[in-house]
């Protein structure tokens, strides 16, 4: 048996006027009205410890969303504890029940929650209307749809068999617990990496970051209203460090399903490398880490396409993807048409609160993120780089960066070359001679490979260049912005420094999280 492939969730437009919008904007209104407590869920208890924190509104950081309640060390034992105490029974149940809950709290995504845990989004991450639609309704359903057709793509996958020998695998879940831990910029990927490894058997600690945490609490809440038993996925409120030094101590710490910074994820290999001989088994490693995603242009190119991939691919979401926009190398034939067009568009891009849908940029996630990129923002103009448009920060009410578009005529300038998960595009113009050195340089310039972006109209060029970038790239797009992949039509991921590459929608990602068994039997 096969699940039927879903079709992707279709993206609502909350146009002015719309029933969609107004019942967004009421989410809003009744979100702020009140405060929300968030504890720790772990098995059958919801943890209210009383040591508090605030969660604010990264566009009003004066704005007190909801408090969480932190967890102890003790408390991640304890989810561990609940977690193997679930594991055979969950592992028991049968596919089709274990898709059922998945599936049902995608529907209650698409229905009665969309505008909740939009809203949610909206106001804990500062992400406008469109934005948290294409996560936390449209890719948080699709993750959860497919997987469960990908589930049973995999357990269809069988060996062949002969009369009187009849072979047969059978995917079972890791022995031991899976560790989600997940970043702030995608409810979606906050939602689907402890849901990808339940959905296949496993049992989960989840530990979102607190900068999530706002729509992380509203996802517990849905699943647990679909129906997934308590102790299948344990959510925590313990600082990274403290809870990574008891689950990588662990003997049954079976995977590790992540999406945070490259430097997290090399000391989160290195502690689990060092503590190898204390687990049962090899544990499974997969992350998507960082990106410093380019856009090559070719003299064949159309301009205003290369400048709506600029602005949408660098701007969206104050540039807070993996995925961004952040370097691009433009020959000197179409600069002028393309830098003409980027600032014609910028000129209409209005900045602020995500309550004001006008608002196409908002704040980025908090404090220490404004002041890395207000930094990198000085530092370049100290260096003397062209502002061609924005530059300027402001934190007094709302951590608010321009989007900015610097112009270096050093194409190792460190914004060419660092990633820096913010509003900042950088450019670099070269002699269209020089293309052949430019794909070099590409390749080259950073250790990331995680998306990329052609823009050309001359096939054999496309050819060429697409095979030169075949390792710079692990999502690589003609003609079209490096952001914004679609769960089952583009499955997503990078390699190098950019992570393992284990393609998140996509069956490659759900087929990390099964033991395979084979068995043989002769009659
Ligand atoms: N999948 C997202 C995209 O294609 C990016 C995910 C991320 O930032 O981690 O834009």
């Amino acid at each position: 048996f096969k699940a039927p492939i879903p079709v992707n969730e279709p993206v609502r437009s909350y146009s002015p006027g719309s029933a969609d919008r107004a019942n967004l904007k009421r989410a809003l209104a009744e979100a702020r009205e009140s405060v929300t407590e968030i504890p720790q869920y772990i098995g059958s208890e919801q943890v209210f410890s009383g040591v508090r924190e605030n969660v604010t509104m990264p566009h009003d950081h004066r704005h007190v969303l909801a408090h969480y309640h932190i967890g102890t060390e003790e408390d991640v034992r304890k989810a561990i504890d609940a977690a193997l105490a679930k594991s055979s029974s969950w592992a028991a149940m049968s596919w089709e029940h274990r898709a059922a809950i998945f599936l049902k709290a995608a529907d209650l995504i698409a229905g009665p929650y969309r505008y909740k845990l939009n809203a949610a989004t909206m106001q804990g991450q500062s992400k406008n209307a469109y934005q948290a639609e294409i996560d936390s309704a449209c890719e948080l359903i699709d993750f959860l749809r497919f997987n469960v057709a990908f589930m049973t793509q995999i357990y269809a996958d069988q060996p062949s068999s002969s009369p009187g020998c009849w072979n047969r695998m059978v995917y079972r879940p890791l022995e031991g617990f899976v560790f989600a831990l997940t970043p702030f910029n995608f409810t979606a990927i906050a939602g689907n990496l402890p849901a990808a490894p339940a959905l296949m058997g496993n049992v989960v600690v989840w530990k979102p970051a607190f900068s999530q945490l706002y729509a992380a609490n509203l996802i517990m809440q849905i699943f647990r209203e679909a129906g997934l038993p308590d102790g299948v996925i344990n959510m925590i409120l313990v600082d990274g460090p403290d809870a990574g030094k008891v689950i990588f101590e662990h003997e049954s710490f079976a995977g590790l399903h992540f999406t945070g910074s490259t430097a997290v994820f090399r000391e989160i290999w290195k502690t689990i490398g060092n503590n190898l001989p204390k687990y049962r088994s090899f544990p499974r490693i997969v992350g998507e880490t960082g990106g410093k995603d380019f856009v090559l242009v070719h003299s064949s190119a159309d301009p205003l396409p290369v400048a709506a991939a600029l602005v949408r691919g660098a701007f969206e979401y104050q540039g807070q993807k993996c995925s961004a926009a952040s370097r691009a190398y433009i020959p000197s034939d179409r600069w002028p048409d393309i830098r003409k067009e980027i600032v014609a568009m910028l000129k209409e891009v209005k900045m602020g609160p995500v309550e004001d849908f006008r608002n196409f940029v908002n704040a980025v996630i908090d404090e220490r993120a404004f002041d890395k990129i207000a930094g990198y923002l000085s530092q370049a103009k100290e260096d003397g780089l062209e502002v061609l448009w924005g530059g300027n920060a402001d934190k007094s009410t709302g951590y608010f960066v321009e989007p900015t578009v610097l112009v270096t005529k050093d194409p190792y300038y460190r914004t060419m070359v660092e990633e820096i998960f913010g509003p900042v595009l950088t450019v670099f113009v070269f002699e269209p001679s020089d293309f052949e050195q430019v794909i070099s340089m590409v390749d080259r310039t950073s250790p990331y490979a995680l998306t990329g972006a052609l823009f050309c109209n001359d096939r054999e060029v496309v050819a060429h260049a697409a095979d030169r970038l075949s390792n710079a790239a692990g999502n690589f797009y003609i003609n079209d912005k490096p952001t914004g992949a679609v769960v089952g039509q583009q499955p997503f991921g990078g390699a190098r420094a950019s992570g393992t590459n284990d393609k998140a929608g996509a069956m490659q990602n759900l087929l990390r999280w099964v033991s395979s068994r084979t068995i043989k039997e002769t009659f």
